[in-house]
């Protein structure tokens, strides 16, 4: 059978520039295309034409031959030879034009056995809970294989047959002369297999949607952003694939009186006026209960006292860390005229004394240089 003229099966011109090129191609393959015209073997037979015809034109080495030799010129079993031929080449070009309107659902493995997608699960903890580790039940929504037909898509009582379109090879290859192209079953869309009684429960397809409660034990010093994976746990793969893993994620809530930096830990604690002043002892939180923190005399607001070992053991091993007490001097508030004498006479005791004062004397001096000596 003589071949037909590449110009003329696209019908275009010889001097045809790319874009034009393309655009006859995308036109007879849109309309040739077998997914279009099921059943069809002129249209499938126009539409290896068209193909073989654009994969040579769009080629310009393959193009030049065939210009100047015709179909000899590029077809190796016509005895030409050129070497061309290349499948990943050409369904290079076909990928290129088709995936734009075939909806790019062209990949290979779709429809076949697949892992399912792995699943995030955000856990939300309070930072006692976080710090000594605990067990929680979470309710997670995920696609689970279908219980009514065991993932398997068919109808209680039927199977899944073979594709009988790819002959359940989940590819079909369009060959002629040097040229062969291999392209996802359009039937069963690369699973070689066609379920011909659904099942109802789940459409077809093998998973629903249900959701699942899982306990999770969370080992202690876990901090926000730390993940824990529960391998298998994330959605059912298609098709008999693998499951995916779930990632809970760890956000440790706000404590009211501590605040976490790694493994230490931060509190402010109040004092008063007058255990600043003349020392004493107070009683501070710590996550395993209160306990005693003596206080020197003469401490300032701001100062940090440390308790080595009262922080946070990190999850990934090593000591723990500390905690760090902020002491905030409380001014007094709702003074009796009692307590009012008492700091009236206290305050015309300090009058001309300025070693009382350590922090205002070194600020008083530094205001002093700032005017210029007042
Ligand atoms: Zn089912
Ligand atoms: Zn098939």
């Amino acid at each position: 059978m003589a071949k037909r003229d590449y110009y003329e099966i696209l019908g275009v011109e010889r001097g045809v520039g790319e874009a034009e090129l393309k655009k006859a191609y995308r036109r007879l393959a849109m309309k040739h295309h077998p997914d279009r015209n099921p059943d069809d073997k002129a249209a499938e037979e126009k539409f290896k034409e068209a193909s073989e015809a654009y994969e040579v034109l769009s080629d310009a080495s393959k193009r030049a031959a065939y210009d100047q030799y015709g179909h000899a010129g590029v077809d190796p079993q016509m005895g030409g030879g050129g070497g061309f031929g290349n499948n990943a080449s050409f369904s290079d070009i076909f990928g290129d034009v088709f995936s734009d309107f075939f909806g790019g659902a062209r990949g290979g493995s779709r429809g076949g056995p697949a892992r399912g997608n792995d699943l995030r699960y955000t856990l939300e903890l309070d930072l006692e809970e976080a710090v000594r580790g605990t067990t929680v039940t979470i309710r997670v929504p995920t696609l689970v294989n279908c219980k009514v037909c065991e993932g398997s898509g068919a109808k209680k009582g039927s199977t899944p047959v073979g594709c009988p379109t790819c002959g359940g090879i989940g590819q079909v290859r369009m060959q002629q002369g040097f040229f062969s192209v291999q392209q996802t079953c359009p039937r069963c869309h690369g699973a070689g297999k066609i379920i011909p009684d659904p099942c109802e429960a789940c459409h077809g397809q093998g998973r629903v949607e249900e959701h699942k409660t899982l306990s999770v034990k969370v080992p202690p010093g876990v901090d926000t952003g730390d993940r824990i994976r529960l391998s298998g746990e994330g959605e059912a793969g298609a098709m008999g694939g693998p499951a995916g893993d779930l990632y809970v994620v760890v956000n440790v809530r706000e404590h009211p009186i501590f605040q976490r930096d790694g493994k230490h830990l931060y509190c402010e604690v109040p004092i008063s006026f007058a255990d600043a002043a003349l020392g004493g002892e107070l009683e501070v939180p710590t996550l395993d209960g209160r306990v005693k923190l003596k206080i020197p005399e003469s401490t300032q607001t701001g100062k940090l006292f440390r308790l080595r070992g009262k922080g946070v053991a990190p999850v990934r091993g090593g000591g723990a860390g500390d905690l760090m007490c902020k002491v905030q001097v409380e001014t007094p508030v709702n003074l009796s005229k009692r307590q009012r004498e008492l700091l009236e006479e206290f305050r015309g005791s300090l009058q001309s004394d300025s070693s009382h004062s350590p922090k205002a004397s070194g600020w008083f001096e530094g205001m002093k240089r700032f005017f210029g000596d007042l």
